[in-house]
């Protein structure tokens, strides 16, 4: 079965996140670990989590996806946002663990002119420093476009951001449609090809969920802004390719696509009925 859903807004809770992908369709859905922008998290509503576990077995969604913050920058030149970024990112950590064996994914950072090579030192003493041999959380590196100084934007900087990780057994890859697509990854022309290079370079067993996007930007652009699927620049074709490929089938898809919950419900619906879960690639 397709494991689909979207980002979804944590205002009213883990039950109302689970009750609300239901009625979209899907089995699993991506929020924001806190508020996307700034620091402060709502305190844990121990019965909220519980009824939404009770739930989540009743319903079959068997995985969730955290965000971190877009503010979080492991790689800032600045020490007071590095100090920022791993104070929010430890008590992320802790927090899921209300939820365990989930993921946790995380914009890897822009080095703000110090070069990629100190931003991924930092990067990597962040992970050494909060990532504990007890946690159940999965943290992803997403795959980055590339706009301004973002690491994260090629599949070596990623695999060098692991290289660099003591406990690399809790640590993964989400990768992004659009981002790679506007980082020059040519998911359209040769798919194969790319998840081809992502697995001599990283390994496609590091690959635990993608975000599904289209692009609104042409292929290469460095862009990174998410358009509808089949309305952009990569188009429905190679989401079909993408879902049903026979190494990524059975990960968990989300979209972070510019919609409403109707909008959502569409592609849900749309994603599902172009799924087979056969074989179509030679990989
Ligand atoms: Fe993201
Ligand atoms: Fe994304
Ligand atoms: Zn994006």
């Amino acid at each position: 079965m397709l494991k689909i859903g979207c980002h979804l807004s944590t205002a009213n809770g883990f039950l109302n996140m689970g009750k609300e992908i239901v009625a979209l369709g899907g089995n699993t859905f991506q929020f924001f670990s806190r508020n996307p922008r700034g620091g402060s998290a709502k305190t844990i509503d121990e019965e909220d989590i519980d009824n939404f576990k009770e739930f989540a077995k009743q319903k079959g969604i068997d995985i969730i996806l955290a965000h971190a913050p877009y503010t979080l920058n492991a790689c800032s030149n600045d020490p007071d946002i590095r100090a920022f970024a791993k104070r929010t990112f430890a008590d992320d950590l802790q927090r899921m663990e209300y939820l365990p064996n989930n993921m946790y994914n995380f914009h890897p950072g822009s080095h703000m002119k110090q070069g990629v090579q100190t931003g991924i030192k930092y990067i990597v003493e962040m992970l050494n420093e909060l990532i504990k041999p007890e946690q159940t959380t999965k943290v992803l590196l997403e795959t980055m476009s590339g706009k301004g100084s973002e690491v994260g934007k090629t599949f070596e900087e990623i695999r060098q951001i692991i290289d660099g990780v003591e406990l690399k057994d809790h640590i993964g890859v989400c990768l992004d449609t659009c981002h790679i697509y506007d980082a020059g990854y040519d998911i359209v022309g040769n798919l194969d090809g790319v998840l081809k290079e992502f697995d001599e370079i990283i390994g496609l067993e590091r690959l635990k969920a993608i975000h599904l996007n289209d692009s609104k930007n042409p292929f290469a652009s460095h862009k990174d802004r998410h358009e509808k699927i089949g309305e952009g620049s990569i188009g429905a074709k190679t989401f079909t390719c993408i879902i049903n490929n026979d190494t990524l089938k059975e990960l968990p898809f989300y979209l972070e696509t510019p919609n409403e919950f109707d909008g959502y419900a569409k592609e849900i619906a749309l994603l599902k009925s172009l799924y087979t879960g056969e074989t179509n690639n030679t990989l």
